[in-house]
């Protein structure tokens, strides 16, 4: 497993609004570009015994942080190819990422399906 971007993570001053994102040098491993990089509010990964209402606030915050992370998309691939089981990554919880996964999964049998059916061409 990566070892997380935001595992030491620095959130000191988390915007309320979408910060434009800026275009990022795809020549480096999408990680050095976290925004999340030093994780010192621990907004990423739940402590335990944590209450509902504190892990929703901690996760909205964490949210607006990835929202305005450069690398947020190879981030979500990242966390959704593994998978990542826990923690939130590229703007989704774990739990959001499972709903993702279980469509992706739905799309690609109904694809299948279709494929076989000849309803539609074959991959190439
Ligand atoms: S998208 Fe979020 S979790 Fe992923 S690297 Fe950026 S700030 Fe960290």
């Amino acid at each position: 497993m990566l070892q997380p971007p935001h595992s030491s993570l620095q959130v000191a001053a988390v915007p309320a609004q979408r910060v434009p994102v800026r275009d990022r040098d795809h020549d480096a491993p999408w990680h050095t570009e976290a925004v999340c990089r030093r994780d010192e509010a621990g907004l990423f990964f739940a402590p335990s015994k944590e209450p509902t209402a504190a892990r929703l606030s901690r996760e909205e915050a964490a949210k607006r942080v990835c929202a305005r992370c450069p690398v947020m998309v190879e981030c979500r691939e990242h966390a959704l190819l593994q998978p990542e089981p826990y923690g939130v990554w590229g703007g989704l919880t774990a739990a959001e990422r499972r709903v993702v996964l279980a469509r992706r999964r739905r799309r690609e049998l109904e694809l299948k399906k279709a494929r076989a059916a000849g309803r539609i061409a074959a991959a190439g």
